[in-house]
């Protein structure tokens, strides 16, 4: 059986060279990710370059998601060697970029002693080390290592995001998308959304002319104002880093659920991410915990889990895709699709009737899901100039394998994220016989379906309107 949940994958020091890239798009990496936190952009655009050089050669389609940093606060290097911080000492903090030590933090934040007061609670590494500021005065804060830990490079200091008055996109985040725009980039990931109006303030062109917008959920405002968020976006990450800073820790597994929910009754891919295999930065397999994590993110509905700093600066990022490869694929054969399919039909976006595409594919992909339920069909070809289609066929969650065939090469990379979807470039547009004749021919000849197989083909009939409206079966001649 083919793995249907997607898995995304850091590039950083460890995983930037072309052979282990090429080892990572064997194990069965799906979308790479380049965050823009570390270094500098000339080394991102090379490494983006390399990826898609690797992908070419490699023969396969691999997505390329770049990650705007937002107002990400960072501590400066605190070098390449482990520094323990001791529960119960206390450190200083003050506004800096150049170097830190185990008793001076230096921290990027210009608002460091105008926004952050006495009491409040902050983390660094994503937790790993939580502080309390005790005293402030002159350039500096006093801050109590409530939980010890061990931490190297530059960690990010999570800071609670109403505090925070510099707003997402930062300057620094357009230099960088516009930089990416230019080189035709397929997905852009947003941080630290606190509303639709972050999205709409990056300003690109909708998917697929633009890159496909994926709201990172972090913050709390971003919880509430979730619906909005998740309609102006074109997929959504839980982000489960800062928002577990942000919000309490109890929470965040109900958070995960919630929004994966709401996601897929929008018909958003989503992402789940951080510390998944976090263990297998320095080890060679998974703790018990972290495999029953990936698998239950499987069954929460996810259409992807990502890989941070395991792949990143990992010891074997090809083991660790492997290893994901591996749960999840299990996982996939274990989720209840039947139970799915009962609750979509409570989550499904048909309440929608003012929007003509979206009740329309939403009626055709369920007649689809229906069809190739009730006669065993193993294989759904979806044509989608935008992807839309697809997207909303992936939310049924079909047992059948979802063929997603566009013209436009930006949709086929950007279906690279969608659950269960195998992305196939096509060439010609033509009518909609033709198209439905190629998909037909298509599937025959890359062995997707045999001969005399009934497949179902969904296509739109007219090329200018978003909505999917035709279904054919057709049997493979
Ligand atoms: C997160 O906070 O979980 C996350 C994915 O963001 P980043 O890795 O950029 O901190």
């Amino acid at each position: 059986m083919q793995r249907s949940t997607k898995i995304v994958a850091t590039i950083g020091p460890a995983s930037e060279s072309e052979s282990t890239l090429a080892d990572m798009m064997a194990a069965g990496m799906d979308v790479a990710r380049i965050g823009l936190a570390h270094g500098t952009l000339d080394e991102a655009i090379e490494r983006y370059r390399r990826i898609r050089r690797v992908s070419a050669e490699v023969g396969r389609p691999v997505g390329i998601l770049v990650d705007l940093p937002g107002p990400k606060v960072r501590v400066a290097s605190l070098g390449e060697d482990p520094v323990e911080f001791h529960s119960g000492t206390t450190v200083e903090m003050v506004v800096g970029s150049t170097r830190s030590t185990a008793s001076v933090l230096e921290v990027d934040y210009e608002g460091l002693m105008d926004d952050v007061l006495v009491g409040d609670t902050l983390d660094m590494g994503d937790g790993r080390v939580v502080l309390e500021v005790i005293d402030k005065g002159g350039d500096r804060l006093k801050v109590s290592i409530v939980h010890g830990g061990v931490l190297s490079g530059c960690p990010g200091v999570h800071i609670p995001a109403d505090r925070l008055r510099i707003s997402t996109p930062t300057p620094s985040d357009f230099v960088a998308l516009d930089a990416f725009i230019e080189l035709g980039v397929d997905m852009v990931a947003v941080s630290f959304v606190r509303s639709a109006h972050d999205i709409r303030r990056v300003g690109t062109e909708p998917h697929p002319r633009g890159p496909m917008l994926v709201a990172k959920i972090e913050t709390r405002a971003a919880v509430q104002n979730l619906s909005g968020i998740i309609e102006t976006a074109g997929a959504i990450m839980v982000a489960r880093g800062d928002l577990g800073s942000e919000c309490s820790i109890e929470e965040l597994p109900h958070l995960q659920k919630q929004i994966i929910q709401q996601c897929i009754a929008g018909g958003r891919p989503v992402i789940t991410a951080t510390q998944m295999l976090e263990s297998m930065v320095t080890r060679p397999s998974p703790t018990r915990a972290e495999a029953s994590d990936v698998a239950n993110a499987v069954f929460d509905g996810s259409s992807a889990l990502m890989l941070s700093g395991e792949t990143a600066v990992g010891i074997d990022p090809a083991n660790v895709v492997r290893t994901m490869d591996r749960i999840a694929r299990r996982a996939d054969e274990e989720f209840d699709y039947e139970l799915w399919a009962e609750r979509l039909a409570e989550l499904r976006m048909t309440d929608d009737s003012t929007h003509d595409a979206t009740s329309i594919t939403d009626a055709m992909t369920l007649a689809a899901w229906r069809a190739a339920d009730g006669l065993g069909i193993s294989t759904i070809l979806a044509i989608s100039g935008t992807g839309f289609t697809v997207r909303s066929m992936a939310r049924f969650r079909p047992q059948a394998r979802i063929i997603g065939l566009s013209h436009n090469e930006r949709t086929v990379q950007q279906l690279t994220l969608s659950w269960g979807t195998t992305p196939v470039l096509v060439h010609d547009r033509g009518s909609n016989d033709e198209m439905v004749r190629q998909a037909v021919t298509m599937a025959r000849e890359r062995d997707f379906a045999r001969s005399g197989e009934i497949v179902a083909v969904l296509a739109g009939a007219d090329n200018r309107s978003r909505s999917a409206n035709v279904l054919r079966l057709e049997r493979i001649p």
